[in-house]
């Protein structure tokens, strides 16, 4: 692994190449949540922790129907709530985090979203991973959010050599340049998707596998 990371240069100068080539591969990363305001795209955050985009949008599609302020979360009884949201898992904690969090919108922020990220942060149940995809969303990220994806791709690129996703962020906001720390986690989550899987990287067709010191072959590009 030395050798290879000597192969490819320092991780300072090889950021900027990767997230321009990432960016022309993956031109649609985005998020794959869907959401229309801000409150949906805060609800549905929460609601992603331990389960897949997929099975939030497909609960979403129609608790957003029925709830669409922070009061109507708590007009009903918290078990007609955790049925509704049942099929995303843990659905007794978040049950309770939606609620403790509109609580505290309607109470603190008059029924909006916050857009400061130590404002999000205090919201019950809403974590930093949750606060910063909030925020990035929001158009002011305030880290790097690190998920699965996020922590395989750095560490095989070279770019931490941390396990723990807070020792990750730490490493990344000291070498992405701020204004892409919004669309850095997606870029490595969609190219974690489509080609550097975690079971079957497929370096021979991958953008920056001269950048990549993990890199089991190499074409030019
Ligand atoms: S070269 Fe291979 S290991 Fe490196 S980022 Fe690309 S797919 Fe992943």
């Amino acid at each position: 692994m030395a050798e290879a990371r000597r192969r490819v240069g320092p991780k300072r100068a090889r950021i900027g190449p990767i997230i321009d080539r990432l960016a022309a591969e993956h031109a649609d990363a985005a998020i794959a949540l869907k959401f229309s305001n801000p409150l949906e795209l805060l609800v549905s955050v929460m609601l992603s922790a331990q389960t897949t985009d997929v099975n939030v949008n497909r609960v979403t599609q129609t608790l957003f129907e029925k709830y669409g302020r922070p009061e109507d979360y708590l007009a009903v009884p918290v078990e007609e709530l955790e049925r509704d949201i049942f099929a995303t898992g843990f659905y007794r904690q978040k049950a309770k985090a939606l609620r403790g969090t509109m609580q505290m919108l309607i109470e603190d922020h008059g029924g909006e979203v916050p857009t400061d990220f130590d404002a999000l942060l205090r919201l019950p149940g809403v974590a930093r991973k949750t606060a910063n995809v909030v925020a990035a969303e929001r158009g002011s990220p305030q880290g790097i959010v690190v998920d699965t994806h996020v922590r395989r791709l750095s560490q095989r690129l070279g770019l931490t050599r941390e396990e723990d996703p807070v020792k990750i962020e730490h490493d990344l906001v000291k070498l992405v340049p701020r204004a892409d720390w919004g669309r850095f986690p997606h870029l490595l989550i969609w190219h974690g998707r489509r080609v550097c899987e975690a079971r079957r990287p497929a370096c021979e067709r991958c953008v920056v596998n001269d950048l990549c010191p993990s890199a089991r072959y190499q074409t030019s590009v």
